[in-house]
């Protein structure tokens, strides 16, 4: 198996795992790396904690002996870049990313998220750096030049992209393309349920673009005003999900008939809230409340994943490609808990039906505790 090769390409969810390098902070208090990947069976194992890193204090006094392994679709090493199996940015989109936008041009929507406790390697994943961007600015430079193409060699079909960024934080909707104002509280938009499109954000701005420039630059205003509102609001950005989207539409126009079909699918890429628990001695007030609904936004979240990914839903959902948007409809959508957060419900669009997911879990390589809840976590997802 050449080590980065697409996830497995059945089936309409993946989970893959991805561990971070050391950090300076890290490094300096002499940590040891706990994880151990083999790359041709996907394993991750997680040692047991047997330094003196503080950071294992209570796993070790806790004196856990096991050691963990578990199986996922992709074990991304990208801890240490002089091992011949690191798996760099571009890896990780020609792995997953790649393979995704394929079905968004064939119809299907699509939602990447990304999980993990705050420090893990999230935001590296899926914004990355100007040096190292990660799996959004390379999603968006891929549909770019595959249009490109597409214009060339099919002149009939034509495209039409937009873009929405928003975060749901405190199980409130807050867009990121409308500017912070400043000594204002922030806006919250409200969700509406249309019969046909199902759950929707009023009012969330929506702005066609038409190039890699335009789009990055819309990508760059939503994180700075996440940034912005963050710093005056104590750092809500490792407590809100970010999710954001691109509609792509495909209009073919028949040139025997004089007849024009639609194709629409939306890509989701979502950077999750921090998943460490609240820890006791912190959590009160306020920020009880926020830490309940992260916790309720992302066990809801694991829940219907691991209804998406169970083989008995597989079967109620082998509907036809044309029904594909609208999985409402279908029989088996009933058990699955989208309405227990505002995230999963804003999100059905592209959990059900035929749609395509994936979670990226994403590991600090010296945390026994938070790293064992991930690895549990993403491993009930599959
Ligand atoms: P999160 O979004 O989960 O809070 P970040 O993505 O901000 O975490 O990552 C924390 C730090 O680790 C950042 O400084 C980031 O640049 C660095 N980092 C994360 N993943 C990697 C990686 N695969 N390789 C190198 N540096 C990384």
């Amino acid at each position: 198996v050449p080590p980065h090769a697409r996830a497995d390409p059945g089936g309409n969810v993946r989970v893959v795992v991805r561990v971070r390098a050391f950090l300076p902070r890290e490094i300096e208090r002499n940590a040891q790396c706990l994880i151990r990947m083999d790359p041709v069976r996907q394993r991750t194992t997680l040692l047991v904690p047997n330094d003196t890193d503080p950071a294992n204090a209570r796993a070790r006094s806790r004196k856990v002996v096991e050691e963990k392994t578990f199986t996922f679709d992709k074990s991304f090493w990208s801890h240490d870049p002089n091992d011949e199996h690191y798996a760099t940015q571009e890896d990780i989109y020609d792995s997953l990313g790649e393979e995704f936008l394929d079905h968004n041009f064939e119809g299907y929507h699509t939602c990447i998220f990304a999980y993990g406790q705050t420090g893990s390697g999230k935001s590296y994943t899926m914004m990355g750096t100007p040096d190292q961007p990660g799996l959004i600015p390379r999603t968006c430079e891929d549909l770019f030049e595959r249009i490109a193409a597409a214009q060339e060699e099919t002149p009939n079909i034509s495209y039409n992209v937009r873009v929405s960024y928003f975060e749901v934080y405190n199980e409130h909707v807050r867009d990121l393309l409308v500017p912070v104002v400043p000594h204002q509280p922030p806006y919250y938009l409200k969700i509406r349920e249309s019969p046909t499109e199902g759950p929707y954000v009023k009012d969330l701005t929506e702005v066609p673009v038409r190039s890699l420039q335009e789009i990055l630059r819309y990508m760059r205003m939503g994180d700075s005003n996440r940034t912005t509102a963050s710093t005056k609001m104590n750092d809500t950005s490792s407590r809100s999900h970010a999710v954001f989207t691109i509609m792509l539409k495909q209009i073919h126009h028949d040139l025997e008939t004089d007849e024009t079909t639609e194709r629409s699918s939306r890509i989701r890429l979502v950077d999750l809230a921090g998943s460490e628990r609240a820890k006791s001695t912190e959590a009160t007030g306020q920020r009880l409340r926020e830490g309940s609904n992260i916790n309720k936004s992302l066990t809801t979240l694991g829940r219907v994943i691991a209804a998406l990914a169970d083989p008995k839903q597989q079967r109620g959902r082998n509907g036809s490609r044309k029904d594909h948007n609208s999985s409402s409809s279908s029989s088996s959508s009933s058990v699955v808990p989208y309405r227990d957060s505002i995230l999963t419900w804003l999100l059905k669009d592209s959990l059900g039906g035929n749609s395509k997911t994936a979670m990226i879990a994403c590991i600090a390589p010296s945390d026994y505790e938070e790293t064992l809840s991930t690895l549990r976590y993403a491993d009930q997802a599959k």
